[in-house]
């Protein structure tokens, strides 16, 4: 009944929209009439900025007004929190010293936010931020009408922040109909994936989003191959943004209040209030040589009595930034590196974040990258513009791409000797799932400890642990018989359900994992930097082992041959095989791989030692046939 009567109320039922969820700015846009359009209530810019003012008594202010309140009261009005999200407090230690705002771990932890008493998580703040969000669009709309959303994250959140996300969404009382890469979002405003599909280049199409936000600089490299966007490799830097280049302005401000005009003491400049006024005045000087080759940097305090101003010219705010500048290049070059492509291999350029807005910033990439980047849309709303083309896509719309994210970490499990299982590979496109056997090592062994881990290395111990949980009541039965499916289900939101099942009894365990600590992006990176590496050592340790089985294989062949073969050689040639194969037997007990070199040089050595071997043992016309091959060629 209920759901006849919503269908009545609703004549035109409520879309799903898109929403940015982004460090300084939030906003949502949905697809109407063959096109994404950002939702702005009359008079309204539709941005909501991400941040949250606790006032003495009052309702918390979300959005433009707390951050005006930020200026008289910065204690009490907490931003930046999308840093924090889904992290512990240890691994956010650098990122906590660079807010003026207390932090603590709360009884889950998580980081949390103590404000007047209160403790506030990053999803609690973010979920404040998504309400109001909401409600700018329920405003443009004309329809309060709960949400379905898609909400988009940076590429590399990993499991953690996508989960907190989540959690955030559904705080807000907010579906999310998927989570989507912020890359991938900005790709599908731009309408890649259509070019991508139209042109059908071999070996796909490859694109560099260039993200300059606030707070934040992300540089992600994506390939769009058979419909599929696949993360290739993200770098970028956590704590380089438009702020660094406000801040440039801020001392250049405060260098001459203090030493040169003694309008400012050094412990007034110290004061949150004034930094926060000179920020602000900063970035609206930023904002103005954004489009005029003078900006005005003014700064009012009437509490000391201040009114000052300065012009500063395009040119010289160019050399003042220049080095922030170059920082974001290092990113793109290692980015690229990590992709294993150059410049010139990127087929499209995408800019993203109110940063790329400014004239030397689109000139640096587009130098660097040797190609017009795309800037027809507004940097700040273009993914927020791609999500809402997704949700578009979600609700059926005509598109015939298909989209899908992958998952930027292999999945698996620890077996017996601390070796990983993986189950769902790195860059497997989601949602998927995998079911692998697994069985108990010991006799009459009751219950399976499984550890769910997520990275690239061999060993579990290098991998990071999502979470353990245990398969109890198995029957007694000896090692080996107990048959446990164990199914890794990926959901479109990058959740990982992992289900253990015993085939006899049809006893279940499973984990949901959500787990509280997180990768800060050095550890990510860090992450995948170290299986690059480690592929090296662990190819050659296979390798090595593939010699010592080899060597087996030779020993047991010439053993056999000169039983049968050894009177028609001559002393001199059977000692120097026994020779070579007593140093085969040496080497095969071998077990470190750093004498990889030298078990290969045993190995040719026995292999020509063998040939004398070989040839007796082949009839005539074999033997001029097979010369030059080995015995085990035969
Ligand atoms: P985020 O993705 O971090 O939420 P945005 O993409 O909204 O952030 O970018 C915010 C940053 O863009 C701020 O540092 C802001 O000062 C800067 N910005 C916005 N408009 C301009 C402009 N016209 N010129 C220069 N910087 C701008
Ligand atoms: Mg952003």
């Amino acid at each position: 009944m209920a759901f006849l009567e919503l269908t009545v109320l609703n004549n035109e039922p409520t879309p799903i929209v898109g929403i940015d969820l982004g460090t300084t700015n939030s906003l949502v846009a949905r697809y109407r009439d063959g096109r994404p359009e950002i939702l702005k209530p009359p008079g309204h810019s539709g941005t909501v900025p991400s941040a949250v003012y606790f006032a003495e008594g009052e309702e918390p202010r979300v959005g433009t007004e707390a951050r005006l309140h930020a200026i008289a009261d910065p204690g009490n009005a907490i931003f930046s929190f999308k840093r924090f999200m889904g992290r512990g407090l240890k691994e956010v230690a650098s990122d906590l010293s660079s807010v003026p705002f207390p932090a603590e771990e709360n009884q889950h932890g998580v980081v949390a936010f103590n404000v007047r008493g209160t403790r506030y998580t990053p999803q609690e703040l973010s979920a404040r931020v998504l309400r109001q969000v909401a409600a700018v669009a329920g405003e443009a709309i004309g329809s309060h009408a709960p949400l379905t959303a898609v909400i988009t994250v940076p590429a590399y959140f990993d499991d953690a922040q996508r989960a907190a996300t989540r959690d955030a969404a559904r705080l807000a009382g907010i579906e999310v109909a998927r989570i989507i890469n912020e890359p991938t979002a900005a790709s599908l405003a731009y309408g890649l994936d259509l070019k991508a599909a139209n042109e059908g280049k071999e070996g796909g199409h490859t694109i560099a989003v260039y993200d300059f936000g606030g707070g934040t600089f992300d540089v992600s490299i994506l390939l769009i191959e058979d419909g599929v966007f696949r993360v290739l490799a993200t770098n970028g830097d956590t704590h380089l943004g438009g702020d660094d280049l406000d801040r440039v302005l801020v001392d250049l401000a405060l260098s001459e209040l203090t030493e040169k005009e003694n309008l400012l003491t050094a412990e007034d400049a110290a004061d949150p209030t004034v930094r926060q006024a000179l920020r602000l005045a900063s970035e609206k000087c930023k904002m103005e040589l954004t489009n005029n080759p003078v900006g005005e940097l003014h700064f009012t305090f009437p509490d000391l009595e201040i009114n000052w101003r300065r012009d500063v010219t395009r040119e010289e705010f160019e050399t003042l930034i220049k080095d922030v500048l170059m920082r974001t290049l290092a990113c793109c070059r290692s980015a690229l590196a990590d992709a294993d492509l150059v410049a010139s291999d990127i087929d499209e350029v995408v800019l993203v974040g109110g940063t790329t807005r400014i004239p030397s910033v689109r000139k640096l990439v587009e130098s660097f990258f040797g190609q017009k980047p795309h800037v027809e849309l507004n940097p700040d709303e273009v993914v927020a513009l791609g999500a809402a083309i997704q949700a578009h896509i979600l609700a059926g719309g005509t598109r015939d791409i298909l989209l899908m994210d992958v998952t930027p970490l292999s999945l698996g499990m620890e077996t017996m000797g601390g070796a990983t299982s993986k189950v769902i590979l790195r860059n497997s496109p989601i949602p998927c799932q995998h079911t692998e056997g697994f069985t108990t090592y010991a006799d009459n062994q009751s219950g399976i400890e499984f550890n769910i881990v997520q990275g690239e290395r061999e060993l579990a111990k290098d991998c990071r642990s999502l979470g353990q949980f245990k398969l109890t009541g198995i029957p007694p039965m000896p090692a080996g018989m107990p048959k446990v499916a164990v199914r890794f289900s990926l959901d479109a939101n990058g959740m990982l359900t992992v289900t253990a099942k015993e085939e006899t009894t049809g006893n279940l365990a499973e984990i949901v994992v959500e787990p509280m600590n997180s990768l800060t992006d050095e550890e990510l990176e860090g992450m995948l930097m170290e299986s690059f590496e480690n592929a090296k050592s662990d190819f050659e340790a296979s390798r090595f082992a593939g010699l010592i089985t080899e060597l087996g294989t030779m020993l047991q062949a010439s053993e056999r041959g000169l039983r049968t073969g050894s009177d028609k050689l001559d002393a001199e040639t059977i000692d120097e095989l026994e020779e070579a194969m007593q140093a085969a037997r040496d080497a095969r007990v071998l077990k470190d791989v750093g004498r990889l070199k030298e078990v290969e040089a045993i190995r040719d050595a026995f292999e020509l030692a063998t040939l004398p071997l070989a040839a007796v043992l082949m009839d005539s016309v074999a033997k001029s046939a097979l010369s030059g091959k080995s015995l085990n060629d035969i």
